[in-house]
């Protein structure tokens, strides 16, 4: 605290980002990163990029990598955003669409940026418990809202909603913004994008951090209706005009161009979560069913938190959150096949 803080940030809870360990070969799932390194491309792109053109600014709407994402998902330019992450687009999202008299609806147990940008942006959160099975029950969001925000599939609990079930929610609440977070939905579960031709309220959100190995890099998009996508250029212009920088367009654009890449580690991580949950199922451990690259796992016998520490005694790192309800539980993040067996013989 300082006397310098302006009075608004004195009281703010900031998200805690997972550990970003110094030290080398941990076994690091912990953070959701893909244990692949991105498509071969990417290196080549890096590696070609005249580095004299550094001087100048990026283009602001990274016109060449919007154009790639439009023709990929079947939409246009216009319905297409870009920027500094996913985390930074649903900031833009938060302070564009949000920010109502009316409560925005978000699950109680998700994302946990989405309740830090309500605090900063003093936005009115509504949080909805799960269900008995840690289900989202969209029935439970037809009420009046100022908007209403959840990750498909969700985190940390990793489930997926079905895209029928979401369409209907769309149907019943036509009149305020429903933002999906997709940054998972690649693992599994269906996109919501072929549904933004017909309700201009649906925003979705995807990042280049997970499924596409580019963490490292700092890109992520909002696809929906050219109005609301107007709506979030206003506010990114008002904020940052530049928020991907040239070599991030160019990476970004090289791991589109790889589909066959992508869908092969996608699938991996896919079997490779499937071995996992079945092998600590075996071990005791109930696992929830996940269509995201990490498992959601808790033993009826063993503190989760105890179980943390003990596996990082090992150089294993998972996520431990201290939230009531969730915390008897470790988010795992999928690694690759031989990380995975390392952590199933330290369990
Ligand atoms: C990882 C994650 C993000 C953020 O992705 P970035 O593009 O790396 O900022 C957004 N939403 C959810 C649910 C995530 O898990």
């Amino acid at each position: 605290m300082s006397k310098f803080w302006s009075p608004a940030i004195r009281s703010l809870v900031p998200y805690t980002p997972g550990e970003q360990p110094k030290v080398l070969n941990l076994v690091k799932l912990n953070t959701n990163e893909n244990p692949y390194p991105p498509a071969p491309g990417v290196t080549e792109a890096l590696h070609a990029f005249p580095t004299e053109r550094l001087r100048l600014y990026p283009d602001p709407d990274a016109g060449k990598l919007k154009n790639v994402l439009a023709r990929h998902h079947n939409l246009n330019a216009e319905e297409v955003f870009l920027g500094n992450g996913s985390d930074e687009v649903l900031a833009l999202a938060f302070m564009a669409f949000f920010r109502h008299d009316k409560p925005l609806l978000m699950p109680e147990t998700t994302y946990s940026f989405y309740e830090v940008y309500c605090d900063l942006l003093n936005i009115d959160a509504r949080r909805i418990p799960l269900d008995a099975e840690f289900r989202i029950n969209l029935d439970d969001y037809q009420q009046d809202n100022g908007g209403i925000i959840f990750a498909n599939p969700n985190a940390p609990t990793g489930i997926a909603l079905p895209l029928a079930r979401i369409e209907q929610l769309l149907q019943q609440n036509p009149e305020t913004v429903v933002l999906v977070d997709e940054a998972y939905v690649d693992f599994g579960a269906e996109s919501v994008i072929p549904l933004i031709k017909r309700y201009p309220n649906l925003l979705v959100t995807h990042t280049f951090s997970k499924a596409r190995s580019l963490a490292g890099m700092r890109i992520g998009a909002a696809y929906g209706h050219p109005d609301l996508i107007d709506g979030l250029q206003r506010v990114k212009n008002s904020f940052n005009s530049y928020p991907l920088d040239m070599l991030a367009i160019e990476a970004a654009t090289a791991s589109m161009q790889d589909d066959a890449y992508f869908r092969e580690t996608c699938k991996r991580i896919m079997d490779t979560r499937e071995h996992t949950t079945a092998a600590l199922t075996g071990k005791g451990f109930k696992v929830l069913p996940s269509a995201a690259n990490f498992i959601f796992v808790t033993h009826p016998e063993r503190d989760a938190r105890e179980l943390m520490q003990q596996l990082r005694n090992e150089n294993i790192l998972v996520r431990h959150f201290t939230r009531p309800g969730i915390d008897q539980f470790l988010r795992i993040t999928i690694g690759t096949d031989a990380e995975m067996a390392q952590l199933i013989e330290k369990l």
